[in-house]
């Protein structure tokens, strides 16, 4: 079974701990920074991307969260998460973690559509998903290497970039696990690799 880390500094963690245990994978919040050793793979929730900035420095995470990545093991970044991993936000000189080649905008889907739900289908994972948006970013543009996996309203909303995979909705919110399993798939794929 692979174990699979939630960042535990702010946001929407429980349920990702939820998530992962109903997609068979060993789940565990993480607080702290030498935690990251023992992983396979690792959500980055949602909330909100200022604070968990502001936390990540605060606790010593930046350093040991872009190694992480750089190893080659599984990050998931999920709506603010997902805003972490982007290596380009829109009105911003510089990225926070900054590993995926994205653009991202963050709050694009106006006042009046705060947060709402829609059925989409999102690439190799579902034909049909309820995605659950809270003042939700997008992709703006991606890089070559980087899959586009779902679009809402012509605006890109779920991509995977080699081991980095991110989407603007909250996953953890729904029953539909189908996202989370994917990821747990790919910690395993590189679990084996011995990555
Ligand atoms: N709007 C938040 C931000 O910019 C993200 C919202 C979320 O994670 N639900 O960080």
């Amino acid at each position: 079974m692979v174990k699979i880390g939630v960042l535990g500094l702010q946001g929407a963690v429980r349920e990702h701990i939820r998530s992962i245990e109903e997609s068979g994978a060993e789940a565990i919040v993480v607080k702290k920074a030498e935690q990251l050793e023992e992983l396979d793979g690792l959500i980055l929730p949602g909330g909100e991307s200022t604070t968990m900035r502001r936390l990540v420095d605060l606790y010593g995470f930046m350093e040991p969260l872009r190694a992480f990545g750089r190893q080659g093991k599984p990050m998931f970044g999920t709506c603010a998460g997902l805003i972490m991993l982007a290596n380009n936000i829109v009105g911003y000189d510089e990225p926070h973690i900054g590993l995926m080649d994205i653009t991202v905008e963050r709050n694009s889907f106006g006042r009046q559509k705060e947060s709402f739900e829609a059925d989409l289908p999102i690439k190799g994972i579902a034909d049909s998903y309820t995605a659950v948006f809270i003042r939700a970013p997008h992709i703006v543009s991606v890089g070559e290497e980087t899959e586009i996996l779902a679009e809402y309203d012509g605006r890109i909303v779920a991509a995977r970039d080699k081991n980095l995979l991110a989407c603007s909705f909250h996953p953890e919110l729904t029953d539909d696990h189908s996202i989370t399993r994917y990821f747990v798939q790919m910690a395993e794929q590189a679990k084996l690799a011995h990555v």
